[in-house]
């Protein structure tokens, strides 16, 4: 049988999307659901692949089966495609299986030519449209079929509106237009040297060509591989009765979100044009009045409306993105897809759905992705602050931005790779610069609406975006932009808050974020749903109060190297090391005694009645030392510069002890619990400074649970050793205190013979805490400095490796000493804690591997927490579908 590669908008459902496309597969639904959708058909995504693996031509078959589809059209509209008379006119709309806005292409209007134009003057008895809508057509299809720019077009346009003194488009008549097609005729006839095609199945055939083509422009590409779309889905093509916006004063067309895309919040959002087409609203070349509006101008139309798109909320159970048309005051529906939003909006609409009773908590937990989250713990500014507010536009999305000025989306890209902070600020973008608003800060426009490209867009990447500001005079040329009196150049510093439409000028101090009441609510479920434990990396109390704030249960990694690094430490660890005699050592351990206990009890008060776990020194002790190469030039230049001689001499001493702490191999050299084997004093230290902390902190009122934590472990002999060094310690201390405490002793797993070794270890351990980054870096034997700045962008180019190691976990590898370690560590020991700390621990599909091995917990940055509570949630849940 022979393959069907065109359906009929009723022979389709929304199930079909991989087949039929978003688009195609929403439009069948809405026909089938008695939606007012112009009818028309949808030629499949396979026949796009086949289109590519035929060598790019059009298969006989594939056109045959068009016009059978199109006799249908034909006959249920009564009109005929090519007619004089009668003429029908389609648009050719490309729709691929995810919704890739303005990525590619459409044409409307097509089956116009110089004869079919006069027909429809006729028929209509609205010249001026008929030559409004074939202008468009030849602009489109020789944008889009014959590659040629908008550019010439909008030229030949603004010259004939500057002759007769006209501003806007719809203030061209008929025969302005019949001028302006002259024109362009002519044109794409020199530039192409043909003629524009006048055979409306040729217009047709180019078209279906050019959708599938543009499913590899260069622009659908990079959206692709910024939104991790694969490329070998194709587009479908939609072939669809036009309706006409464009018909005069009761015609029209919009676009509308059943909520607010930006916020969340329960309102009808969009934005409509009187006497317009389609691309007029989303192109951002007038800027379009709110939806709001219609209610005035159209209150029946509106009504309909309202009453339409909260039906198709409800069918889809999501916030849907319309767009409809008005021809002669009767409503048409052209397009609804679940609406593009911002994290904030995205919770938010979720947890009101569950609230509506909707959809299940699940549902709406399933639903929100935790990587997208991370946009909404993004810096804010700080509401205490005076701002220098110079001009206020639509927010369009939400979060706040700074940096220079730049008018241009390849400069903006290129800036960015230098490392500097920008602003794109244009009077509107196009698809072309979607390059530039990923690398900019923020996006800054003077004309189009919240459903503008740069609007949705940015929302979709979660960029601060502030839309249609028209205070804003933007000078291309002279790359400036006014506002009133003031002028700003490229390069200049400017602030935007996409959440209050604020342009401020300069720099403004920026905030931690909050959580919303919504997200709080959202990760409440997560709680109730997850079964790992979460805790937080933290290293001093501000992080630790921070961790707790968003839901941390402990604090699973504590590195008190970074307690050593402070401005008025370093001197008295350099002390310490440098050291001549044991007298001079112990002066420095005892002054830095107090001061770690300090840290400790700040921890331990910030975490009251949570675990702590804290890790002994780990990084070798020359990081606390000078750069050898920098004594060396300061050596020689004291040398010059004839210094007195017993600083030369300090100096030089210091250099032979830097000389002989310097490692061919730091990661893996002296380091860790090394350290504490062969400078026990340090960790004594440390240990005493941690019990001291808990015993005082207790008699404050506070219930401590400490860990303390080997790193580094290989060998059981080495944790053998330090645990009896524990011990000991905690048994002086209690005695000379007469106070009580309880802890426990656990290690780092993270060099392979910790893990080949786990059961040996378990015995000499009360936890183990897998130090994900040291273990990948150990068990690929790379370093990840190293890795990351030399080779291994290639190994992920090249799908060496699917993803970065350090990012994202190596299951098969990494993963399967994880998995051997903890089941080889519970078989000795049962009831065996054991956790997760390094970024993996934040990070999705590692928390699923983390989860379907049965760890106890996994720790992250404070900031991750959030993620880290939803993606363990999303690990249950997805298991819980996967079994039923
Ligand atoms: P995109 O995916 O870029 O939104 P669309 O295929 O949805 O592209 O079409 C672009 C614009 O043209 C939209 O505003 C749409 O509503 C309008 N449009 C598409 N088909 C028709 C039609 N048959 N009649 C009237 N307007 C149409
Ligand atoms: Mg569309
Ligand atoms: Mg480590």
């Amino acid at each position: 049988m022979k393959q069907k590669k065109v359906y009929l908008f009723p022979e389709g459902t929304k199930e079909q999307k991989y087949l039929l496309g978003g688009k195609g597969a929403n439009l069948a639904e809405m026909t089938n659901a008695g939606l007012p959708v112009p009818f028309g058909f949808t030629i499949t995504t396979e026949s796009c692949l086949d289109y590519y693996r035929d060598g790019e031509v059009l298969s006989t078959d594939l056109l045959d089966q068009v016009y059978v589809a199109l006799d249908e059209l034909e006959q249920l509209s009564s009109k005929q495609f090519g007619s004089n008379v009668n003429p029908l006119l389609v648009s050719v709309r490309s729709g691929s299986v995810f919704s890739m806005p303005g990525m590619m292409d459409t044409i409307l209007n097509l089956g116009l030519n110089d004869q079919t134009v006069v027909g429809l003057a006729n028929l209509t008895q609205n010249p001026r449209f008929a030559y409004d809508s074939y202008r468009r057509f030849i602009q489109m299809f020789s944008n889009v079929v014959l590659g040629m720019d908008h550019y010439f077009f909008e030229e030949v346009i603004d010259e004939i509106k500057e002759k007769r003194g006209f501003t806007e488009d719809t203030e061209l008549g008929a025969e302005d237009w019949q001028q302006v097609i002259q024109r362009y005729l002519k044109m794409v006839e020199a530039k192409t040297n043909s003629p524009f095609p006048q055979d409306p199945k040729i217009q047709l055939s180019q078209a279906i060509e050019a959708v599938f083509r543009s499913w590899n422009n260069t622009r659908a590409k990079i959206y692709r591989k910024i939104n991790k779309i694969p490329d070998d889905l194709g587009t479908a093509v939609n072939i669809q009765l036009m309706v006409f916006g464009n018909l005069g004063d009761d015609s029209g067309t919009g676009v509308a979100f059943t909520r607010n895309p930006s916020t969340g919040e329960r309102e009808l959002y969009g934005e409509f044009l009187i006497n317009a087409q389609g691309e007029d609203v989303v192109a951002g070349v007038r800027t379009p009045n709110p939806i709001s509006d219609l209610k005035n101008q159209m209150p029946s139309i509106y009504k309909q409306f309202v009453e339409l798109s909260s039906l198709l909320e409800e069918h889809y159970g999501d916030m849907q993105d319309i767009e409809f048309t008005v021809e002669r005051g009767k409503l048409y529906i052209l397009q609804t897809r679940s609406g593009k939003r911002t994290a904030q909006a995205a919770v938010k609409i979720a947890v009101d759905l569950v609230d509506e009773g909707k959809i299940k908590k699940e549902e709406a937990l399933l639903r929100i992705d935790p990587d997208q989250m991370d946009q909404m713990l993004h810096p804010r500014i700080d509401p205490n602050v005076t701002l220098k507010v110079i001009a206020k536009g639509l927010p369009a999305s939400p979060g706040a931005a700074s940096g220079n000025i730049i008018f241009d989306a390849d400069e903006a890209e290129r800036l960015t790779e230098k490392g500097e902070k920008v602003v794109l600020v244009r009077p509107e973008t196009t698809p072309e610069d979607i390059h530039g608003i990923l690398a900019a800060q923020g996006i800054l426009t003077s004309r189009g609406g919240m459903t503008s490209h740069a609007a949705v867009v940015a929302r979709g990447m979660g960029k601060a975006c502030i839309c249609g500001c028209d205070q804003l005079k933007i000078d291309l040329r002279a790359e400036t932009v006014t506002i009133g009196d003031l002028t700003l150049q490229k390069g200049d510093q400017i602030t935007i808050d996409g959440s209050t439409g604020q342009i401020i000028q300069g720099n403004v101090p920026l905030i931690d974020p909050n959580l919303s009441l919504e997200f709080e609510q959202l990760l409440k479920w997560a709680d109730e749903v997850r079964r790992l434990e979460v805790r937080a990396n933290a290293d001093n109390p501000t992080d630790a109060t921070k961790a707790r704030e968003f839901g941390a249960e402990g604090i699973g990694l504590c590195r008190t190297e970074h307690m050593f690094m402070e401005a008025d430490r370093i001197p008295i660890v350099q002390q310490m090391i440098l050291a001549e005699n044991e007298e001079e050592q112990k002066d420095a351990l005892a002054k830095l005694l107090p001061m770690q206990k300090e840290d400790f009890k700040g921890i331990f008060s910030a975490m009251n009645g949570l675990p702590v776990n804290i890790r002994l020194l780990d990084p070798p002790l020359h990081e606390f030392l000078p750069n050898m190469e920098e004594l060396v030039v300061e050596l020689t230049k004291m040398q010059v510069e004839k210094v007195n001689p017993q600083q030369y001499v300090a100096k030089e001493a210091l250099l032979k002890k830097v000389r002989a702490l310097h490692e061919f191999n730091p990661m893996l050299g002296h380091r860790g619990c090394r350290l504490g084997m062969t400078h026990p004093e340090i960790y004594e230290m440390q240990v005493e400074a941690l019990f001291l902390a808990v015993i005082e902190s207790k008699k404050a009122g506070i219930t401590v649970i400490p860990e303390v934590m080997i790193p580094l472990v290989g060998h059981v002999q080495e944790l053998k050793a330090l645990r009896r060094m524990v011990i000991n310690v905690g048994e002086r201390i209690q005695q000379e205190t007469r106070e009580s405490f309880e802890y426990t002793i656990g290690t780092m797993i993270e060099v392979p013979r910790a893990a080949l070794t786990a059961e040996e270890i378990a015995e000499q351990a009360d936890f183990f805490s897998f130090g994900t980054n040291d273990l990948t870096q150990t068990t690929f034997g790379f370093s990840r400095d190293d890795a990351e700045g030399k080779f291994l962008h290639t190994y992920v180019e090249q799908k060496v490796l699917p993803e970065n190691p350090f990012i994202v976990l190596d299951q098969a590898g990494v993963g399967s000493l994880i998995k051997m370690a903890t089941v080889a560590g519970r078989r000795k020991k049962q009831g065996l804690k054991t956790g997760v700390c390094g970024e993996h621990g934040g990070e999705k599909s590692s928390i699923q591997f983390f989860h379907d091995t049965g760890l106890d917990y996994v720790s992250c940055s404070p900031f991750r927490v959030p993620i880290a509570r939803l993606a363990a949630a999303h690990a249950e849940l997805n298991n819980s579908v996967k079994k039923n």
